[in-house]
């Protein structure tokens, strides 16, 4: 580990785990975070979440594992261009999502909705709670016990009221301070694939069109030089082209504009990068202004056509009969659920009975969910 930058998260400088266990043999602390993240079953149910297209729409269409797997891609790649820690940022990745709901964010707005009296419902808060408490694996311990690092990235946003209660990890939303560059950078490496990857799905789809899209900067500049330099090449190895060099042009602009700010900037060690003015890592205002466009454009046209949107109200009315069933009736829920419903109710009443609920939703893949509903709901389904 020699070749990492002072200012990059090391092993050595780590604040930790909640439980303390002997070093790993062969490993360092932020692969075995990264390896008990993919041997986690929340990461296993990302093959069956949305991302945007709902899971049985079409096999080529991303779901949130190939996402979360496209994001560690190009945040390793940015991590390594800065000298940062590779393992880190790939923990911070592959976990980044574990709290998503089925059917993407029309079913986190509708669970969120279903808890406004019990105190809400935060994917990114979610995600931290899968890995501190949810998954129950080991024998020493609830949860995963990943170290402060990967749970201070995985925990990217957080309204302050809930960073109160949250302790050491939701100290920098109170402060106004920073995260990691490792967690900074995942988080743009995050809009650089879904901002891509969207653009070649919705193509895909045929719900936009190359035609709109030449309004967007950001693909329009990749599209003309593609056309330019291969005129005859087919439509689906254009835009592929172009999606890859949309890519490849936001990752050098973020590894230069940032790494021209550390060099300004030149924190000494992680503690200075996390009390510094501003976030270290970031695009050109240039860069932004194009993302922010292409945003705009995805937004308007992609996940609020009309097609995508009759999924995912759809997909909201599931989560919405399923939470009202199950809170009205924890008998109707599978033992280890009902378990659950009953741990947390004794610790927190009617908010703990809530929230065991929407965790048992919050799990559940796309294709459970629907036959949830289906099985509570349609006569004809007798179990
Ligand atoms: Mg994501």
């Amino acid at each position: 580990m020699e070749s990492l930058a002072p200012y990059a998260a090391h092993n050595s400088t780590s604040r930790g785990r909640r439980y303390r266990e002997t070093a790993p043999t062969h490993r360092s602390e932020f692969q075995r975070d990264r390896d008990r993240i993919i041997h986690s079953a929340a990461f296993r149910r990302l093959e069956y979440k949305t991302q945007v297209f709902v899971n049985h729409e079409g096999d080529l269409y991303r779901t949130r594992l190939t996402h979360s797997i496209e994001v560690a891609q190009i945040a390793r790649s940015i991590a390594r261009a800065l000298r940062l820690n590779e393992d880190l940022t790939e923990a911070i990745a592959l976990a980044h999502d574990l709290g998503h709901t089925p059917f993407g964010h029309a079913g986190q707005d509708a669970l969120n909705d279903c808890m406004r009296d019990y105190g809400g419902f935060e994917h990114n808060l979610q995600s931290l709670r899968v890995v501190d408490e949810l998954e129950e694996k080991y024998a020493e311990f609830r949860g995963l016990n990943l170290t402060f690092e990967s749970r201070e990235g995985i925990l990217k946003h957080c309204s302050p009221a809930k960073a109160a209660d949250l302790g050491d990890i939701g100290r920098r939303f109170l402060d106004k301070g920073h995260p990691s560059l490792e967690a900074q950078l995942t988080n743009l490496a995050d809009e650089i694939a879904y901002n891509s990857h969207d653009v070649d799905d919705g193509l895909r789809s045929g719900l936009i069109s190359t035609e709109s899209l030449s309004r967007i900067q950001l693909f329009d500049d990749q599209y003309q030089e593609v056309k330019r330099l291969y005129p005859d090449l087919n439509e689906r190895r254009a835009i592929h082209e172009v999606v890859r060099r949309m890519i490849n042009r936001q990752a050098v602009d973020l590894i230069e504009t940032s790494l021209s700010a550390l060099r300004r900037h030149d924190p000494v060690d992680i503690d200075q990068v996390r009390a510094a003015d501003e976030a270290l890592i970031g695009f050109s205002s240039e860069m932004h202004q194009q993302n922010l466009e292409l945003k705009r454009f995805l937004r308007h046209e992609l996940y609020r056509h009309y097609r995508v949107l009759r999924m995912t109200t759809k997909a909201a009315r599931v989560i919405g009969a399923l939470f009202e069933a199950f809170l009205a009736d924890t008998m109707l829920l599978p033992p280890e659920a009902a378990q659950h419903v009953r741990e947390l109710e004794k610790i927190s009443g009617s908010d703990g009975r809530a929230r065991a609920v929407a965790d048992y939703i919050a799990g559940m893949t796309d294709r459970f969910a629907i036959t949830e509903h289906e099985r509570l709901f349609d006569p004809r389904q007798l179990t």
